[in-house]
């Protein structure tokens, strides 16, 4: 692990600049060119460092397809209508969702499919895989063309770099990356500020005691401010689907995977993942405040039974063999169990203000 080209770059870095944000180490650490983790892996799958819904079971794409299907209907079915996908990965839940959308040609047909994706060799992935629906690749969601939208994204916002805080007594610091006496990358404290705490929500500034730390990701409240910006104006809905807290809340839950193991957050950067809980709070706060309507969250299986999660089994173990059946039994579960994935991950929706609630957000906001 200690052997990362990129520790040795950031060291230098550090020697020569000071210490720098957790954004900017995370921000490196994933997306730089030559050395960072999403710029050289392929980290989805059995081989790579984790595991997603989509790679576990067909019918999770489906239903996300049947969503947007529905939703679709009630904008009054727009065509052209611009289907985009944050960061989709090996393009699995892509490839599930076209299939189920096909049920609806002129839904189908009425697709126009975008991406945005930073990593180059999961970009090569997804030219191969989605070839036929003709994807366009956009560097982020202000550069996807206007009119209406379909927005899909799992697992992403828990992929987007964050700040951390330190409480210091009645004050905030800045918790930055700098260089132990050893010269490896360390987690310090910078200095104490009251800026930094008036950027955490309220409720975390109020119950935070000395020495706890609190997370916030700046580009994960950009993005459902520019999208609730965007919903004001032009029709459209965007479903995000992660693991993450419901109500802001201090603490710290930043992590690195390698090889589906936990490492510590600094020990191998550009070759472990990192991601962190989303605050689906702040994130719907800020949707909300630029002029959208924000549904959720429901927990994930809450939301894949509304959409007939059962029924989809049923009618795919019909035509299957007795080892297939068992395959899709088990990847259903696996999304659905509370005890799983199926109350760790969440979803949530933002419309334009004023529209009902979408499928599977009907009953109840939490
Ligand atoms: N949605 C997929 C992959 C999740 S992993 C699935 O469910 O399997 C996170 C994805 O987001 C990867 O495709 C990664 O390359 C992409 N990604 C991470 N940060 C990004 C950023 N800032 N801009 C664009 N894509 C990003």
């Amino acid at each position: 692990m200690s052997d990362s080209r990129l520790e040795a770059r950031l060291a230098e870095r550090i020697r020569a600049e000071g210490p720098i944000s957790l954004a900017a180490f995370m921000a490196v650490a994933l997306h730089d060119p030559q050395d960072g983790y999403y710029a050289r892996r392929a980290p989805i799958g059995a081989a790579g460092d984790f595991v997603t819904a989509p790679e576990i079971s067909q019918i999770f794409g489906e239903l996300i397809g049947v969503w947007s299907a529905l939703v679709w209907q009630r904008m009054g079915r727009p065509d052209p209508v611009i289907l985009a996908e944050l960061g989709p990965g090996r393009g699995t839940l892509m490839v599930d969702l076209l299939r189920a959308a096909a049920a609806l040609p002129e839904f189908r047909s009425a697709l126009r499919l975008h991406l945005v994706e930073a990593s180059p060799v999961l970009r090569a992935v997804q030219r191969d895989r989605l070839a036929e629906a003709r994807p366009v690749w956009v560097e982020q969601v202000a550069d996807l063309p206007p009119g209406p939208l379909l927005l899909i994204a799992n697992e992403f916002l828990d992929a987007l770099p964050i700040r951390q805080f330190v409480r210091t007594g009645a004050q905030w610091a800045e918790r930055q990356i700098g260089l132990d006496a050893a010269g490896r990358l360390a987690f310090v404290s910078g200095a104490e500020s009251p800026a930094a705490g008036l950027l955490l929500p309220e409720s975390v500034r109020r119950s935070a005691a000395a020495g706890v730390v609190a997370e916030i990701c700046p580009a994960a409240l950009a993005l459902a401010a520019s999208l609730g910006r965007r919903f004001a104006e032009t029709p459209g809905a965007a479903l995000f689907i992660d693991y993450g807290r419901s109500a802001s809340a201090p603490g710290e839950s930043l992590r690195a995977l390698l090889r589906h193991r936990l490492v510590p957050v600094l020990a191998a950067p550009g070759c472990a993942d990192l991601s962190a809980d989303v605050d689906f709070a702040a994130f719907l706060n800020a949707a909300r405040e630029s002029g959208a309507a924000g549904f959720g969250p429901v927990p994930q299986a809450r939301f894949l039974a509304a959409l007939g999660a059962e029924a989809r089994l049923a009618a795919l173990a019909e035509r299957a063999t007795l080892a297939q059946r068992t395959a899709l039994e088990t990847g259903l579960r696996r999304l659905v169990d509370p005890a799983q994935m199926g109350a760790l991950y969440q979803t949530v929706a933002l419309l334009p203000l004023g529209t009902s609630a979408p499928p599977g957000f009907e009953d109840g906001t939490s």
